[in-house]
């Protein structure tokens, strides 16, 4: 079962929905991609291994919630928590 998860564009807050499959934990939402990290497209196959995060292009994508809502077309990025590397994440492998 997935669930509509929104998120606000840093840029100029655009709310963005992303559908999630059961359970991710979200770290951040920042206007730049975490070095190091794995970022996939939101139409792409962001659940699947080793993918660290999702890019949004606000407003570029499907992902707008309000579909008139234009966006400023900048990209900002979603991270997961990443097992073991933050306390969350730690939390997470013991589960
Ligand atoms: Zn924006």
């Amino acid at each position: 079962m997935s669930t509509p998860v929104t998120y606000y564009c840093p840029h100029c807050e655009t709310v963005v929905e992303l559908e999630r499959e059961g359970y991710l934990a979200d770290k951040s939402v920042t206007p730049y991609p975490l070095e190091g990290w794995e970022y996939v497209a939101a139409d792409d196959d962001y659940e699947r291994e080793r993918i660290d995060g999702v890019r949004f292009q606000c407003g570029e994508d499907e992902t707008t919630r309000d579909p008139d809502a234009d966006g400023c077309g900048r990209g900002f990025y979603l991270s997961f928590v990443r097992h073991g590397t933050t306390d969350a994440g730690r939390a997470l492998g013991k589960r």
